[in-house]
């Protein structure tokens, strides 16, 4: 299995970072992608993403400035940092517009903008955090058609949208969102999308699962955990978790072309 979005490099996992990747392994994970949120943590996710070999786990990572930091870095200044930075990675991102943070939607226009440019130019996927603002992006997308596609991590909207996303050459990235019961339209797109569509994410630290037995979310969440992703995904289109991680792992690889 692959967890396609996974912070690993987090200061969550400071204490026990080990521990977490041998479960990680022990749940069938054998590939991460680790998007990196700041320049600052650009140096640091490739340097995490080599500490995953002894483990068993090859990491792979994708420079980005994300939304919610799109304030901390001079946009003037991001074209030149993001090529400089791109050689070794499988995508640029993480990037994307947050509608519920306090930054400037102009400025986030401003700094996804650079990222989509950094993706054609190089060729790459894009990986793209959107928080109610699809009526922003898409249009966005549309206009500049980054030729790689990319993916809308961790979705949590409807089959119209996420088909719109599809009909652009963009996958669906889905994490703990299929294990909540009230969910439910997202989990339309999760169950009526072709599985060709969906990639399995865990967005560890963030995005907790669904704890059946307390009736509430979990208060962490772990790269392991996408095991359970694809459980619930198959549980919601009627067909193994087996099929589901396979063809989630061959549509990983195919959208992140250098990871093979
Ligand atoms: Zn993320």
């Amino acid at each position: 299995m692959i967890d396609s979005h996974c912070h690993i490099d987090f200061d969550d996992f400071a204490a026990d970072r080990g521990e977490v990747l041998q479960r990680a392994l022990a749940a069938g994970v054998e590939q991460l992608i680790i998007p990196s949120v700041h320049p600052e943590s650009w140096s640091r996710v490739i340097t995490q993403a080599k500490q995953c070999q002894p483990f068993g786990i090859t990491a792979h990572y994708a420079i980005g400035l994300h939304p919610w930091w799109a304030d901390q870095f001079p946009v003037s200044e991001l074209p030149r940092a993001l090529n400089d930075a791109l050689s070794g990675a499988v995508a640029v991102g993480e990037c994307g517009l947050d509608a519920l943070r306090d930054i400037p939607m102009a400025l986030q226009i401003e700094v996804l903008t650079c990222h989509i440019m950094a993706a054609i130019e190089h060729r790459l996927p894009l990986i793209l955090h959107c928080v109610k603002a699809h009526d922003i992006l898409l249009p966005l997308l549309k206009a500049h058609r980054p030729t790689a596609g990319g993916v809308v991590h961790g979705f949590g909207g409807s089959l119209e949208i996420a088909e719109q996303y599809h009909r652009l050459g963009f996958k669906i990235g889905v994490g703990g969102m299929a294990t909540r019961p009230h969910a439910s339209r997202a989990h339309r797109a999760f169950t009526e999308l072709p599985l060709s569509a969906l990639l399995l994410e865990t967005d560890a630290p963030a995005m907790p699962l669904w704890d059946d037995e307390l009736g509430q979310l979990e208060a962490g969440n772990e790269p392991a955990n996408v095991a359970r992703v694809a459980q619930a995904v198959a549980a919601l289109r009627g067909c193994s978790a087996a099929e589901v991680a396979a063809v989630c792992r061959d549509n990983t690889e195919t959208l992140f072309a250098k990871m093979r």
